[in-house]
């Protein structure tokens, strides 16, 4: 029977060997999912992950992002030389939404049967939390193996992925072998995803009065012609390249607005869009085509339109055929699938480093969850993913 509402702590307390039990490894969760870090505050995270980890000898390190977000960065070594093998999981969270709305409370992670419901239990304190206990198991245990294994615990992954890209800037996976991503993908392999383009386009018009447009340059025309053309080319390219897993390109406009008065010319309309990419046709070759289609415009004189890219992640393949995807295969007793998706992840910054290194993006949890209300993990899911990830390890790294 599972004690609800018990930490870590309390229930490590009556045990009497070094193995952890299941109730600890739950626990150890539900207390990661009380910490609300909701696009913030993932330093309260790191330092329970710190603190927990050196409780087992396996040292860390806490890397600030700003005040109160701080990545994590712990290694546990092996013999001589050997492959790293880095795990990798967010600590931040999206917002819980409207509270009212969810069965239980969002940060309180209640069980439910096999069910633990809350607020990052799937999008990914489980496949963070799984790849710890794994650490910790493997040290525990004094399995043997040969090479360094290195987990990169990070901040702000869902609005910009900005400890991946602060880790990978600093040099942080640049010794990396082979990366595991443990958002959850419910025992598919996920090997590649889509890049992701944010831009502004800004127009700048003269005003006048509407009885004399003549007299000014109309900001909302000029974008007007941006958006035609801009759908124009963007369906060719969508027609031009297709990639077998991802599909095609996919452009929208999604935010616009513009104008002061009815009855005056306007001076300064604004647009926001979004790409998603393939890497068939990447995000360098976009940009250069939004870019250009910018200055054709602007060719023609009274034209006065500006792009800004705001947000700029890649989209990332790994080999489909790597000796990392091997070791997990030998796990299950039939393949796993091979899957691709839109959405981006840690993997974008992260194969930025200065090495090539294997990848993969494999963790506990659902992929349709994320971000919706009554997320869950399933507790059963979880626990063995603990087990598979160190039989992972210990085959990458044997
Ligand atoms: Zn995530």
């Amino acid at each position: 029977m599972i004690k609800k509402d018990v930490a870590y702590d309390e229930i490590k307390k009556d045990r009497s060997n070094n193995v952890m039990k299941k109730e600890e490894k739950i626990a150890i969760l539900q207390d990661i999912v009380r910490i609300k870090s909701v696009n913030d505050n993932e330093g309260e995270v790191a330092v329970y992950l710190k603190n927990l980890l050196e409780s087992y000898g396996i040292e860390g390190k806490l890397i600030s992002y700003a005040n109160g977000r701080d990545n994590l960065v712990a290694s546990y070594k092996k013999g001589n030389e050997g492959k790293v093998l880095g795990l990798s999981g967010h600590m931040d969270v999206v917002a819980a939404g409207d509270e009212s709305m969810w069965s239980c409370k969002p940060f309180s992670a209640e069980i439910k049967g096999n069910r633990l419901y809350g607020r990052g239990t799937t999008d990914m304190k489980s496949g963070l939390a799984a790849m710890v206990i794994a650490m910790i198991e493997l040290k525990e245990a004094e399995k043997k193996f040969n090479g360094t294994i290195k987990l990169l615990a990070t901040v702000g992954e869902e609005i910009g992925e900005l400890g991946s890209e602060q880790l990978t800037r600093k040099g942080y996976a640049n010794d990396l072998d082979g990366l595991i991503i443990g958002e959850p993908t419910n025992y598919n392999l996920m090997y590649t995803h889509m890049g992701s383009i944010n831009y502004t386009v800004v127009s700048k018009g003269k005003e006048a009065h509407s009885s004399m447009p003549q007299e000014g340059y109309n900001a909302i025309n000029h974008l007007n012609e941006f958006i035609t053309k801009a759908n124009m080319r963007m369906t060719q390219i969508a027609e031009t390249y297709k990639n077998p897993i991802l599909g095609k390109t996919i452009h929208n406009v999604t935010v616009i607005s513009g104008g002061n008065q009815v009855n005056s010319i306007p001076s300064q309309a604004k647009l926001q869009g979004n790409i998603r990419s393939i890497p068939e046709f990447p995000n360098d070759q976009v940009i250069a085509l939004l870019q250009k289609l910018i200055d054709e415009l602007n060719e023609e004189t009274e034209y006065r339109l500006e792009l800004t890219i705001d947000y700029n992640k890649i989209p990332v393949k790994a080999n489909p055929a790597s000796s990392l995807i091997d070791c997990i295969q030998e796990q299950f007793k039939r393949p796993l699938p091979l899957v691709g998706a839109a959405g981006t992840t840690d993997a974008a910054e992260f194969v930025k480093a200065a090495n090539e290194f294997d990848f993969i993006v494999f963790g506990p949890g659902v992929a349709t969850l994320p971000h919706q209300i009554d997320e869950y993990v399933e507790i059963d899911n979880y626990l063995d993913m603990i087990e598979k990830y160190q039989a992972i390890i210990l085959s990458y790294l044997a």
